[in-house]
């Protein structure tokens, strides 16, 4: 089961397979953080994710995946 971590909503799965799109989040914060050795997972649904990325001062750079035209 894969859930949101932010609005906690269980995404659509079929068979293992996940039916929706979704952020995942995985990484391993190094010596010169504050958080050395620990691993952060966490997955955002694609509105949580348009929500999160609204809020940047920087857009996202966004380009079309060629390989899927
Ligand atoms: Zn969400």
């Amino acid at each position: 089961m894969i859930k949101c971590n932010k609005c906690g909503r269980e995404l659509s799965v079929v068979n293992d397979i996940p039916r929706e799109d979704f952020l995942q989040i995985n990484k391993s914060w190094g010596y010169f953080s504050k958080k050395d050795g620990k691993n952060y997972k966490f997955v955002l649904c694609e509105k949580c994710c348009d929500d999160f990325v609204s809020t940047f001062e920087i857009p996202v750079d966004v380009e079309d995946n060629i390989e899927l035209l």
